[in-house]
């Protein structure tokens, strides 16, 4: 199956000031530019070099304008957004300003492209001033050779550019962008943001005094070569996006999710934009017409991506994969001990065979109370993005390990406005709280032997007070009121023989008391865990929450979105372990009024959790059926664009 062609070669914020294969581009560029301008230039005639071509006319000179809300200097257009931003405004905008970044199987193919073609860096040799070579040594100087990964930038034209490679023969340089697809079948060899990226490889190579003609595309898949010629329009095309990357930089505003498009069938980005359900909430409370770009000349579907996609009523497209297939790795054998052998992770516990996780399938790994990860494998961890989380023996979630924070600073910014604004922090914690009280309600309804009308009338009631509330003070308060009313009843969801040996004496923790409170503590330590990882993957700060304020390594926010999956997720694991045998009254240990889960009970229990988290459901708004972890990434990721100001409102996950 086809796909967006996509470039994986990395680019960087920095306006160029890199040497060039000995060469410091920038530094020639603004000495040009500032040449050109005091002589109010007419026309671009490269001054190092008599056979390079000048230029059709005179293009503006580029200003570095500052990134807003970061004080990161964007000066150059790096090529490939020239690319994405042709393909979707709003993909140039994750990448680029919101440093967003999601590999799919198209990206990895990308990156194993370039990888091959960029293992070895090959300068590409100054371009020539002097006069047609004479003798035999000059001429041997010319005969061609191949640059491989070179770096130019052009202030002036306010691009930059990695290229592939560089072909030179005579005074000719012809650049070779790599390409992991097949070439399309459109009559110019190439889809628009394609040409447009070569066609910027082409201007910098002009404008570093090559003379260069054309470009070329390379599709490694069917191993073909696509000339791109360089018509003026084409010039005209690619100067624009450039500046159109600028002005959306300096607007520092997402651009919204195209409509409806085929093109998001295969973008990598589709999980964090989120298109369609964007655009569905959207049109809750404001119905803005959001176009397609007229401009853009890629047909309707054209990789016949869109063949196969369920569309629910709603509209709303799933256009990411349901489930995660990578698993958590869970170590609890006290005194394990975990090394990296090449791509695998290997568990080592006294007296046991060792146990082996690979790399690749592995999602985050969650250590509990005395288990020792080498550096190696640590460091290995982080590099790949893994992280390592550590619970204390009991099952206190302590914190985490992982690589570098999320780049998307835009977001951290705004989320730290909205805590500071007490109105919008009511307005999040209103909805975290009945969303949460309603779904206990719907739990004891659908699970209770002989539910209470009582008791559900009455936490009706205070979810719609919870809606109301004037402030976060009341809010605990009705908060409080409704976990008594729930657990008061939460017993009645208990079946099955032995559950007389299960008491509760309401909910209490720290260290809990009694069977079912040391299930439902850890339980929601587990849950901790996961909604730590999904804010975390959004680029929030777990730290800061809305309804639960700062206090000192808790992770307030997990907390905050926690709260309506309270019972969906926890509870339900709890009374599903307790009805089906899963755990019975004598897997617990009983010390100083303290009870708490032997480590075979913990294990099946960890193993209910996770066969919950990874069991789909219909999703209350959007009517498609994705795993229960992807659900909480995609409720993380819609409250960062609440936060972002792209939506007017959280939406709830309320089940029915
Ligand atoms: S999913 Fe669609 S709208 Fe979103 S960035 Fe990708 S192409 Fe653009």
């Amino acid at each position: 199956m086809a796909q967006k062609a996509t470039c994986t070669a990395s680019w960087s914020h920095a306006p160029g000031i890199e040497p060039l294969q000995g060469r410091h581009c920038v530094t020639d560029d603004a000495k040009n530019a500032a040449a050109l301008a005091a002589k109010g230039a007419e026309e671009l005639v490269d001054p190092a070099s008599a056979r390079a071509k000048p230029l059709p006319r005179q293009l503006p000179v580029v200003r570095g304008p500052d990134l807003p809300g970061t004080g990161a200097a964007l000066v150059l257009a790096p090529a490939r957004m020239i690319n994405e931003v042709l393909y979707c405004e709003r993909l140039m905008y994750l990448e680029f300003v919101q440093g967003e970044w999601a590999d799919n199987v198209f990206t990895v193919d990308g990156q194993v492209v370039h990888r091959k073609v960029n293992e070895e860096v090959k300068p590409l040799r100054p371009a020539r001033t002097a006069p047609p070579p004479e003798s035999d040594e000059e001429v041997e100087e010319e005969r061609p050779y191949v640059a491989r990964s070179v770096w130019l930038s052009s202030e002036r034209l306010g691009i930059t550019a990695k290229i592939d490679l560089v072909e030179v023969e005579g005074g000719n340089v012809v650049p070779v962008e790599y390409k992991r697809s097949t070439r399309p079948d459109v009559p110019e060899g190439a889809y628009l943001p394609e040409r447009a990226q070569v066609c910027a490889q082409v201007l910098l190579l002009r404008e570093h005094g090559y003379a260069c003609d054309s470009g070329e595309i390379y599709y490694a898949k069917d191993r073909q070569r696509v000339p791109i010629a360089m018509p003026e329009w084409l010039i005209d095309r690619t100067l624009q996006a450039a500046a159109r990357i600028r002005e959306l930089a300096l607007k520092g505003e997402l651009p919204p999710p195209l409509d409806d498009s085929p093109k998001c069938h295969g973008c990598s980005l589709v999980g964090i934009c989120l298109p369609d359900e964007t655009r569905a909430l959207a049109r809750d409370e404001e119905p803005a017409e959001l176009e397609d770009d007229p401009s853009f000349d890629v047909g309707d579907d054209p990789w016949g991506l869109a063949v196969g996609i369920e569309r629910p009523e709603r509209g709303v497209r799933r256009l990411f994969p349901a489930r995660d297939d990578k698993l958590p790795v869970y170590v609890q054998t006290q005194g394990a001990a975990i090394r990296l052998e090449g791509e695998r992770l290997i568990v080592q516990s006294k007296g046991e065979n060792a146990r082996e996780a690979r790399l690749t399938n592995t999602s985050h790994v969650a250590l509990y109370g005395s288990v020792n990860l080498s550096t190696p494998a640590l460091r290995t961890l982080l590099d790949r993005g893994i992280p390592v989380l550590f619970f204390s023996y009991g099952g206190w979630f302590t914190g985490q390990a992982s690589g570098h924070d999320s780049k998307n600073v835009e977001l951290r910014l705004a989320q730290y406005a909205a805590t500071q604004d007490r109105e919008r922090c009511l307005k999040l914690a209103r909805g975290f709280v009945s969303s949460k009280i309603s779904n206990c309600r719907t739990l004891l309804r659908r699970n209770h032997a002989k539910p209470d009308a009582i008791a559900l009338s009455e936490l009706k009631q205070l979810a719609r007070k919870a809606r109301e509330a004037e402030a976060i003070e009341s809010l605990l308060g009705i908060e409080g009121t409704a976990a008594r009313r729930y657990f008061a009843e939460f017993a009645g969801m208990l079946k099955g023989t032995g559950i007389s040996e299960f008491d509760l004496e309401g909910r209490n923790r720290r260290p809990p008391r009694d069977p079912i409170n040391a299930l439902l503590s850890f339980t929601y330590s587990l849950l901790t865990k996961e909604l730590t990882l999904a804010i975390r993957a959004v680029g929030l700060d777990a730290l800061l929450g809305f309804y639960h304020q700062p206090h000192f390594g808790r992770p307030s926010l997990a907390l905050d979105l926690m709260e309506e999956f309270r019972p969906v997720i926890a509870d339900s694991v709890v009374i599903g372990a307790i009805n089906t045998g899963v755990v019975k009254s004598d897997d617990f240990v009983r010390a100083a009024g303290a009870v708490a889960l032997t480590t075979p009970a913990r294990k099946r229990l960890i193993l209910a959790f996770e066969r919950r988290m990874d069991s789909l459901v219909t999703h209350p708004i959007f009517d498609y059926r994705i795993s229960y972890r992807r659900v909480l990434e995609v409720q993380a990721r819609l409250l960062s664009r609440v936060l972002l100001g792209e939506l007017p409102r959280y939406p709830e996950f309320r089940i029915r």
